[in-house]
């Protein structure tokens, strides 16, 4: 096998940053940096990735979580907050989440230890669509909707057009569905901040055609063969 994508079905990174971390020189084989990412990994060969000995994890795993608000989407926290894998039971691959869901935001997130579906998943180029529920403060006129369906300043970054639909409301607060493709920090927030509706509550019910359904919040489920073809 290539060491690019033995590095990469070790569940370390993407196949892409495998031949940069290899270009970097931090990955030897057998005592030796090896800078080739051509390099065909022999049965014998001790392959070391930033000085950890690695091996390719025999299967791959797709999860989808129901992440509860008050985790972190990380694989360890600084601040010893709870991370979603502390949701993951019975489970010994090195699984890691796809994208981010900020600490206050609950719904749906894939897992998995393929790091080259998470790292195209990531892409801008797949341009899945994520809709996410959100509770808003106020009532959203027309004017603020059609801002957000045109496309918004939201601090150096313009947005795409966003799909929305106003779920309910009263006197004080919306819930909205609103359906956007890119993933910049904290985007629906500032969206919603941008047309002077703050978020209250933060959900993503949706990725591509994967829904969060029924799914009990901190619950999960395997993603089924179509699931993971479709994410490839
Ligand atoms: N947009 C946000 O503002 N927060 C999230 O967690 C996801 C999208």
């Amino acid at each position: 096998m290539r060491i690019n994508k033995y590095i990469a079905s070790s569940g370390v990174t993407s196949r892409r940053k495998a031949d940069q971390l290899i270009l970097d020189g931090k990955v030897a084989v057998n005592g030796a940096v090896m800078k080739e990412p051509g390099y065909d990994v022999k049965p014998d060969d001790e392959v070391l990735c930033e000085g950890r000995k690695i091996s390719p994890e025999t299967s791959k795993t797709y999860i989808l979580l129901n992440k509860p608000v008050g985790y972190v989407t990380t694989t360890s926290d600084d601040k010893n907050r709870p991370t979603v894998l502390d949701l993951i039971q019975d489970e010994d691959r090195r699984i890691f989440p796809v994208g981010r869901l900020d600490y206050n935001t609950s719904g749906l997130l894939i897992l998995t230890n393929d790091g080259d579906v998470a790292n195209k998943l990531m892409h801008p180029s797949k341009e899945l669509d994520k809709t996410y529920r959100a509770v808003v403060s106020g009532i959203l006129t027309r004017g603020k909707i059609a801002r957000l369906e045109k496309g918004i300043d939201i601090g150096g970054f313009r947005t795409s057009p966003a799909k929305v639909d106003v779920i309910k409301h009263n006197r004080n607060s919306t819930v909205v569905d609103i359906t956007i493709h890119e993933g910049k920090n904290h985007q629906v927030r500032r969206m919603f901040k941008a047309i002077d509706a703050p978020v209250q509550e933060l959900e993503r019910i949706k990725i591509g055609n994967l829904v969060i359904g029924r799914l009990a919040v901190g619950g999960y489920r395997k993603l089924g063969p179509a699931e993971v073809e479709y994410l490839k």
